[in-house]
């Protein structure tokens, strides 16, 4: 890899939102990390798929919410590639039920993926850009961060609790030109939402004012934006991606 192309580095980037952003990086002309857990093949696809558009990309396995792991990766894509420009905090899950019937470990994963390995790509991330003073940040939460959703008590509360590091985090890297924001993404047609049952993809259908779900295309696009140059002045904010979704009742 030569010097001069700047380094992205996008966790959980071997299907859905990650992969759209991935390859939305690759086209704007940076060498992307694209991280994985256990879609070994789904990964070397999106490495593939950047290539193949002329681009740079390699594969990098990592549980990021493990601190070590987080930290091997980090220090893997640095060594591999150079340091990174552009990180975009994206892995997550859903363990979905109800708040009362939920068991610790459906609490625990979901806290651990979602939150926590935010917290730990985000620390190691930003340490060599805090050193260079320059550095862009991108967390993916959710709408549902902001509206809560029946079933999903744990996978809210890990998005709202990104929405809190991000804007501490943005508070404490500015001084070293680093910004540090949120895309919310609504109702997005992917792996996670495929696995909704028939009535609540209707129910959710029926609250989003554009009457579509949207693609990982549209995430990518919003996640590359705050990314660029052109969002230079944007720190500390939340970005939502999601139909009008989330505007609120006419009441
Ligand atoms: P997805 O298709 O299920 O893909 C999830 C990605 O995260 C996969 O690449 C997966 O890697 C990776 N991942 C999971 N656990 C990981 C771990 N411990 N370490 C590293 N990577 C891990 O999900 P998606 O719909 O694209 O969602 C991407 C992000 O957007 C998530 O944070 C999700 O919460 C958020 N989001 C999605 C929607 C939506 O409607 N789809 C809405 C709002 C927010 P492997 O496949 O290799 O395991």
């Amino acid at each position: 890899m030569t010097e001069s192309w700047e380094v992205a580095l996008v966790t959980g980037a071997s299907r859905g939102i990650g992969r759209a952003t991935a390859c939305e990086l690759g086209r704007r002309g940076y060498a992307v990390a694209v991280n994985y857990l256990g879609d070994e093949r789904g990964a070397a696809e999106t490495v593939g798929r950047i290539v193949e558009e002329g681009g740079r990309a390699m594969a990098f396995r990592a549980d990021v919410s493990s601190h070590d792991e987080a930290r091997r990766l980090v220090d893997d894509v640095e060594r591999s590639l150079g340091p990174i420009q552009a990180l975009v905090l994206n892995a997550g899950i859903t363990r979905d039920g109800l708040l009362v019937r939920m068991p610790e470990e459906d609490w625990d994963r979901v806290i651990d993926v979602n939150l926590k390995g935010v917290y730990n790509v985000l620390k190691w991330g930003s340490r060599s850009m805090v050193r260079r003073k320059s550095g862009r940040i991108v967390a993916v939460s959710s709408v549902v961060a902001m509206t809560g959703n029946v079933g999903q008590a744990n996978y809210a509360a890990s998005k709202a609790g990104i929405i809190g590091l991000v804007r501490a985090s943005a508070r404490e890297l500015s001084r070293y030109g680093i910004t540090v924001n949120v895309v919310a993404p609504g109702f997005i047609d992917t792996d996670m939402t495929g696995a909704l049952p028939g009535e609540v993809r209707d129910r959710l259908m029926a609250a989003i004012p554009l009457r579509r779900m949207g693609t990982p295309e549209e995430v990518a696009k919003a996640i590359a934006f705050l990314l660029s140059p052109d969002a230079s002045y944007i720190t500390g904010e939340v970005l939502r991606v999601d139909g009008g979704m989330s505007i609120g009742a006419l009441e």
